[in-house]
């Protein structure tokens, strides 16, 4: 194999992968070098080497993968490699993915527990509910097969007695959700210890999964014909332009 170039491609991109995990870890939502950060690229994506501890990952080490599973260069991909190939493989709007050991998230994987919608946020999934795959070994195909099934119209799932995993438009907002994921799953887990958490309805889940499409967009980001999340207060001054 050709020894890959001293100056590889993408180093913006493999030096935000690096930042990525060392806030996934800074942010308590992993430890060690458990879970793996990938970001997609013209020509496939790149994604954390296995197994290196990420305050010792160079850029250099971030390993570039193809889309029919080839890589490049001297360090082996994360032995994760085929759940985010077959990720960005089904999932077209997917642009970075980030697996994650975090602790709660991974306590109701052990338990194999579809959490309900026991809060709106859990809308953040893309559903009324954050589902659980099947048990696989690690870094197997029936892993990535059972993950795939488990994120079917979903942005995340969790991973049987191993941990979770999702995606995003970006590395930002990939970390981002796997924060919102584990935040998720320790208040269901806490609120399960106190009683039975009552679940919204599916009609109540499909209002705050409409809203959601334009939560958080300012008016100038609104595409034509949406409608804010919410219903804006009336505005005092006139608006720019007028
Ligand atoms: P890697 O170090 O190979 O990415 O493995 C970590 C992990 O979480 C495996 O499931
Ligand atoms: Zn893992």
């Amino acid at each position: 194999m050709p020894a890959p170039p001293a100056d590889p491609k993408h180093q913006k991109l493999r030096r935000a992968i690096i930042d990525t995990c060392l806030r996934m870890n800074a942010l308590g939502i992993n430890q060690g070098t458990s879970g793996n950060v990938s970001a997609r690229t013209p020509e496939g994506f790149l994604i954390t080497p296995s197994g290196i501890p990420y305050e010792q990952t160079k850029p250099k080490q971030i390993v570039a993968m193809d889309l029919e599973g080839g890589y490049r260069g001297d360090w082996l991909p994360s032995s994760e490699w085929r759940m985010h190939l077959d990720i960005y493989k089904a999932r077209p709007e997917a642009q970075a993915v980030v697996h994650t050991h975090s602790v709660h998230a991974t306590a109701l994987a052990a338990l194999r527990i579809e959490v309900p919608a026991f809060h709106y946020m859990i809308g953040v999934t893309g559903g009324p509910s954050l589902r659980c795959s099947d048990y696989a070994t690690f870094g197997t195909e029936a892993l990535s097969k059972t993950m795939l099934k488990a994120l079917e119209n979903r942005t995340a799932c969790l991973l049987a007695n191993h941990g979770m995993i999702c995606f995003g438009p970006g590395l930002e907002k990939a970390l981002w959700l796997a924060g919102e994921i584990e935040t998720l799953c320790q208040q269901y887990f806490i609120a399960c210890q106190a009683g039975t958490p009552k679940i919204l309805s599916d009609g109540e889940m499909a209002r705050v999964l409409a809203r959601f499409k334009t939560y958080g967009k300012q008016s100038d980001e609104l595409e034509q014909g949406d409608a804010p999340a919410v219903e804006a207060p009336v505005r005092r001054d006139a608006a720019a332009g007028d």
